[in-house]
This record gives structure tokens, C-alpha cells and sequence, in this order.
């Protein structure tokens, strides 16, 4: 099968976050049995040129229709680690992809529609035509949309489109606008509740929306959030839409890349180990303390990784940091905030611990020392207020990392607690997880995870053991999507 993913990130030279590991994983898999697979990416300036390998310009004449004129684009094409990716560099004044960010400016309505644009001119002008496009979250919600609605009647009538949300809070709302600039035009056709229109503000269009209405498959990104997206809040105005077109949706966990997360041949960590040399773990905790200048001592490191924002419970992070130091544990945090305020905050924070020799938060963006930390760490929290499927859990369980999480999204899918799980052997249980969003629900399970590694070191390392045995790698989603795709392809 010949399949182009169409995504905003691609890592690890354009990742924020899970997205784009997700993007690179699963293009991964899909090639290893035996499918072709190409992904298509802006051309960033501040994206991670030196994980490309022979970057060079492929197409040099791709015009892109724009606003009844059009916009001069150069493609370029690389190797991602082994993955075909073409870049897309608009030559214009708007200066789309050259903004020294990937996200975050007032224009990225503008920004990705223009993206989704030249991506599908460019399938269109270099006769490519893939039996599936992969679009993913709502960057690219305008794919299926113009696909169906313009490039059908060019010559791409064959084509189907599997859309992924990753992420329902952000949905692309934009203004009468990009309807003008895409050449979709027909302001009355696309303001329509049952097309584009947003469930909640009628003067805005809603380009997830759009990708859930006209695409072939839709899919959430695992088997818990798609029903939290049906049924609670979570779903952010759009569980009508998914109820709407409830037969061709889907929650598919992700998988992670055991060839990237892997502590048998992590190339980022200093000391390689399996199940049956977990002791060398402790050799990277070792290492951890002394690349962030914690001191040695015989107590447990509880980590967190991942973005600092309100999704990922910021206030129950903060709790758990200080929760540990007063359980006897050091707290180690890798993380970054966008929103100046939550920014502020964990600077304010990191100044104040500063000379604590048990504590370290390192704020940023830091590829190399997350592998370290999962490495190096005893426990991970994951307290999320809404988790759509979550990696941190599942990267932390094989490195022998105790993850102890929030009952939400793919945390509920991925995470067995060793105490309460009744509908889990023991033998089975690979974690801790608390259910409400207080304090002391988090407070009870940490103090569970920590008096157990005080209390009971060899039931601990059992623990951390079992969630070494749990397989989430790409193997299984793998075969679900293309199952996916077998499946609008027969449509
Ligand atoms: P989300 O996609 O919501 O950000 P996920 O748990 O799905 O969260 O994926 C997070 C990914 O990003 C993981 O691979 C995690 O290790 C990585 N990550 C998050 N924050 C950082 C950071 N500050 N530095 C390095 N890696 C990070």
C-alpha cells in the first residue's frame, strides 16, 4: 500500500510532543511490513536539521494557489532516520514556516491551511497518488475537506484519507477567511453545521471538524478517550460531530519505537540494561544525579516529563514535587510551558529549590535528557487532567520506571494498578493510579509507590519488572490501522 502522511511533526526533527513521535512510529511500523509511506512536513526554520540526512531540493516549480493568485513553494526531501519526508518552503512574505516556532502565532490558522494546501498541490502536481493520506490532529483537518471537495475533480477521486486526533482541545477556529484563500470559497456551503461551521460559534469555521465530517476513518488515540471525546467534556463542543459519525470512529492506542525507547540500546543513556540486568538501572540513576548535581543517597527519584500546562495537571505536578521531598524522595522535573504565567511560576519554583540538593527542574526542551531521566528514575508521574493516550507511561514502563497516574484517556488503557486492579492479575500490574484531581488523591498513591520502594525493595523492583513485560510497541496499532486502511479502501 502506498501511504503519505500529512502532519505538522515529525520526530525527532519536528517534535513538541507526542504527536510527532506518534507520526514517526507508525510511518516506521507501516514500512516494516512492507508498505510505502512518505510523509509531508513544512519546512520549519528552527526544526532539527541535523536529523535530516541528504536534504535536497526535489521540486523547485510547485505554485500553490492562494487568495486567486498564487505562492511560489520549493519541496525538499530528506531522510528522517530512514523515513522519505518532504519539506515544504513557501516563498512569500508571510514568511509561513520561517517564525522561529513551530506553534503559537496569530496567523497558524493561515499558517496550516496554507500548509494543507501545498501539501495536496503537491501530490497533485507530482502525480503521486497514494491509496491513503494520514492526516493528523487540526493542522491538517482542511485535507480531507479540499481533497473531496477540489483535488476529486483533478484526478484524485481514488484517494482515501484516515484522520488521527491527538488532541481535541485545539481545532483550528478560524474566519471566512480561509475559505477565500484556499479557494474553497462558497461562504454558505461551508458554513453549514453539517460541514465546517463550529458547534459553538456560528461566525467560525472548525477545521477538526471539518477532518472528522470528511474524512473516510477517524481515529482517537486510544480506546478510553474515544469514549471520553463521545460522552464527557473532553470531547471540547465536538461530541455531537463524533456522534454524528460515530461509525467511522475509533480510539487506537499508540505505540511507542522500542528501536528509539529502548534501554537495552538507547543511545542517550550511558548504561544499556534488560529485565534480567535491571541493576544496572541504578547505574544511570548514579549518572542522572550527577549530570543535575543531586547528591547520593538511598532514596527513590520520582520524575516528571512532559509539558507544563493545564492538560497535564500543572498543580498536582507542583504538589508532587514537594510531596516527595517530604516523603524522602528526590524529584527530578523536565518540562516547558508556553503560557507565560505557568512559565513564571515553575521559574519561581526552580530559583526557590535551587540549592536543594534533592531536587532538580530543569525547564526547556531537552531530547537527550528525558532518555536519561526515564533511564535514571525510580517513578514517573503522569497526573493529567485529560490524557488522549499519553507516551510518558508507556516510555517510563520500559525502562522500569514506575509510572503512577491519573485515571484519564489512555492512562486508563495502559496502566494497572498494583493494589486496586481487580480486573488485572497481579502478576499483570505494572503501576499506581488515583482517580480525582485533588491533592490527596495523588498524595495516597505516591505515598503507596514510595513505601513500597522504602518498605518492600524487592516487591518494588518485581513491580517495575512487570511493566518491563508489557509490549507497547508499534506492533499492534500497526496492524489496527492498516486494518483501517484495507477497510475505506473497499469504500
Ligand atoms: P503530549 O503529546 O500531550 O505532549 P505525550 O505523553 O503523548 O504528551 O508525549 C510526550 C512526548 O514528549 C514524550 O516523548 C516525552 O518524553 C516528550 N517530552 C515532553 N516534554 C519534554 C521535554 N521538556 N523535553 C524532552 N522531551 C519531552
Amino acid at each position: 500500500m502506498y501511504i503519505v502522511q500529512i502532519a505538522s511533526e515529525c520526530a525527532p526533527v519536528i517534535k513538541a510532543g507526542g504527536l510527532g513521535d506518534v507520526v514517526y512510529g507508525l510511518s516506521r511500523e507501516l514500512e516494516i511490513r512492507g508498505n510505502c509511506v512518505e510523509i509531508i512536513l513544512p519546512k520549519y526554520d528552527c526544526m532539527r536539521y541535523d536529523h535530516i540526512w541528504g536534504l535536497h531540493e526535489a521540486y523547485q516549480e510547485l505554485w500553490v494557489p492562494w487568495y486567486g493568485a498564487a505562492i511560489h513553494c520549493s519541496v525538499y526531501c530528506g531522510w528522517v532516520h530512514g523515513r522519505v519526508c518532504f519539506f515544504i518552503e513557501p516563498h512569500s512574505q508571510d514568511n509561513f514556516f520561517d517564525r522561529g516556532c513551530y506553534y503559537g502565532c496569530d496567523d497558524d490558522n493561515m499558517r496550516f491551511a496554507f500548509f494543507n494546501k501545498a501539501a495536496l498541490e503537491f501530490l497533485l502536481q507530482s502525480n503521486k497518488r497514494p491509496d491513503i493520506i494520514h492526516c493528523h490532529d487540526w493542522q491538517t483537518g482542511l485535507v480531507p475537506v479540499m481533497l473531496f471537495e477540489i483535488y476529486k475533480y483533478h484526478g484524485m477521486e481514488n484517494q482515501r484519507v484516515c484522520y488521527t486526533i491527538h488532541n481535541f482541545k485545539h481545532q483550528g477556529i478560524a474566519g471566512v477567511d480561509t475559505l477565500w484563500a484556499t479557494g474553497l470559497n462558497q461562504e454558505a456551503y461551508y458554513f453549514d453545521y453539517d460541514r465546517l461551521r463550529d458547534n459553538f460559534n456560528p461566525f467560525a469555521l472548525n477545521y477538526m471538524k471539518g477532518g472528522i465530517v470528511y474524512s473516510n476513518a477517524v481515529t482517537t488515540v486510544s480506546p478510553h478517550h474515544a469514549w471520553e471525546a463521545h460522552y464527557t467534556e473532553v470531547g471540547c463542543g465536538l461530541s455531537h460531530t463524533l456522534h454524528l459519525h460515530q461509525d467511522k470512529f475509533r480510539g487506537l492506542l499508540n505505540g511507542i519505537d522500542y528501536d528509539f525507547w529502548n534501554p537495552e540500546v538507547d543511545r542517550y543513556i550511558p548504561h544499556h540494561y534488560t529485565p534480567d540486568t535491571l541493576d544496572i538501572k541504578a547505574k544511570n540513576k548514579q549518572a542522572l544525579r550527577e549530570r543535575l548535581l543531586l547528591r547520593e543517597t538511598d532514596k527513590p527519584i520520582v520524575a516528571y516529563i512532559g509539558r507544563l500546562d493545564t492538560q497535564k495537571g500543572v498543580h498536582l505536578v507542583h504538589h508532587a514535587i514537594y510531596y516527595a521531598l517530604e516523603k524522602g524522595a528526590q524529584f527530578v522535573l523536565l518540562g516547558s510551558a508556553t503560557e507565560s504565567r505557568i512559565n513564571a511560576h515553575f521559574w519561581h519554583e526552580k530559583s526557590f529549590l535551587n540549592e536543594n540538593p534533592d531536587c532538580h527542574l530543569e525547564l526547556g526542551f531537552n531530547e537527550e535528557l528525558s532518555h536519561l531521566i526515564y533511564a535514571g528514575s525510580d517513578m514517573m508521574v503522569v497526573p493529567s487532567n485529560y490524557e488522549p493516550c499519553g507516551l510518558t507511561q508507556m516510555i517510563s514502563l520500559k525502562y522500569g520506571t514506575v509510572p503512577i497516574v491519573r485515571s484519564v484517556g489512555g492512562l486508563v488503557n495502559t496502566i494497572f494498578d498494583r493494589d486496586y486492579d481487580e480486573n488485572t492479575p497481579p502478576e499483570k500490574r505494572n503501576g499506581y493510579m488515583f482517580h480525582h484531581t485533588d491533592f490527596h488523591a495523588l498524595e495516597s498513591a505516591m505515598d503507596r509507590a514510595i513505601g513500597l520502594w522504602y518498605n518492600s525493595p524487592k516487591a518494588f523492583r518485581q513491580l517495575a519488572l512487570q511493566g518491563m513485560e508489557y509490549d507497547y510497541s508499534w506492533n499492534n496499532p500497526g496492524g489496527n490501522y492498516l486494518a483501517i486502511y484495507d477497510c475505506i479502501r473497499a469504500t
